[in-house]
């Protein structure tokens, strides 16, 4: 017999939003999330799009207004890892180290990782300089020079945001373009503590105890050079955490979860949403959006159980 009418599996602003409407909808939930809810939002610093903020808001903030709507609706919130996935059956079981957990209907919301350069001396520095998390990390870094590789949103502000505390901040940009939207753009090139290095990869992160620099080489030049910094962030975009639905839901070449419009993957009952799901927008609002549909979506489909 299931436990719940829908468990929900991560606990991001898409999370959080279908547990909002699931338990509106009087739907039994669960949300089962590793750490702690808010996802991505608990690292990123100001939130400036997310609609009702005109004066924008800290992610931390908007994470816990969102988990506290929740909560106050009574969503039921676990810290557990999943450890097994079953969704051969109409019942479809999710399995912790704290025991099984049944329902027809499963969103899965587990958003992303950052993604990493894998290039000599990155992972042997990983969190003795090398950091993928400006909000966590940035304040380590007071008067110090640092680097910033990725030429996308999350570079972009995070190299900003970055400026409060060092001296200097190197863009290191494999092209000559920039991904990220004209907006932070422009507030990347007004900053006067902010460099630009185009067409450059990284070679080599190099160090002592701790990161002292990094070999950089120009990609059409082939010309490389040697840049002393104390901090490096890499923040090049984002992996799906969905290694454990490998061969059980289909995913796109990348790994994100394919869906319809309704969030619905290929097994019924079974949603994704936010981050983790193929789609071309990634950002709070949208991961918001996808997990009221997918609630929604959830409700209709127990509605039609119930009629057969
Ligand atoms: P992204 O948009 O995928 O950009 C990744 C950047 O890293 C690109 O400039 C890419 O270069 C570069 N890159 C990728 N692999 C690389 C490698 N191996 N070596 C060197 N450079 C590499 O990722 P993101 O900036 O993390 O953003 C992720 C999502 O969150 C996006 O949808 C973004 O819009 C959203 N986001 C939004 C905001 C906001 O709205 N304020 C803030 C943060 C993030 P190329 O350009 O050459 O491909």
């Amino acid at each position: 017999m299931s436990n719940y009418d829908t468990i929900i599996v991560g606990g991001g602003p898409a999370g959080l939003s279908a547990g909002i409407y699931a338990m509106r909808a009087r739907l039994k939930t669960v949300m089962i999330e590793r750490f702690m809810p808010g996802g991505q939002m608990m690292v990123t610093d100001f939130v400036e799009n997310y609609p009702g903020f005109p004066e924008g808001i800290p992610g931390q903030n908007l994470s816990s207004e969102m988990e506290k709507q929740a909560r106050l609706l009574g969503l039921e919130i676990l810290s557990e890892e999943v450890l097994s996935v079953n969704l051969n059956a109409k019942e479809k079981i999710i399995a912790t180290a704290n025991g099984e957990f049944r329902a027809p209907t499963i969103i899965f919301s587990v958003g992303t990782t950052p993604r990493l350069l894998n290039v000599p001396g990155e992972g042997k520095y990983l969190g003795r300089g090398v950091s993928t998390c400006a909000t966590c990390d940035g304040p380590f870094f007071r008067d110090k020079e640092v680097a910033v590789i990725g030429g996308g949103n999350t570079a972009l502000q995070d190299a900003v945001f970055l400026t409060k505390f060092a001296s200097k901040v190197t863009i290191i940009h494999r092209r000559d373009a920039l991904r990220a939207t004209k907006i932070l753009q422009e507030r990347a090139f007004k900053n006067p503590k902010i460099e630009f290095a185009w067409n450059s990869v990284v070679e080599e992160v190099q160090g002592n105890t701790k990161v002292e620099g990094i070999i950089i080489r120009d990609v059409k030049t082939g010309v490389t050079r040697t840049i002393p910094i104390d901090g490096l962030f890499v923040l090049i975009g984002t992996l799906p955490n969905t290694d454990f639905l490998k061969g059980l839901i289909k995913l796109d070449d990348w790994g994100y979860i394919l869906t319809d419009e309704e969030m619905q993957t290929n097994i019924p009952g079974v949603y994704a949403a936010g981050d983790c799901r193929h789609k071309t927008l990634r950002q709070m609002v949208t991961a918001a959006a996808d997990g009221a549909i997918a609630a929604v979506a959830a409700e209709q489909y127990i509605a039609s159980l119930n009629e057969e």
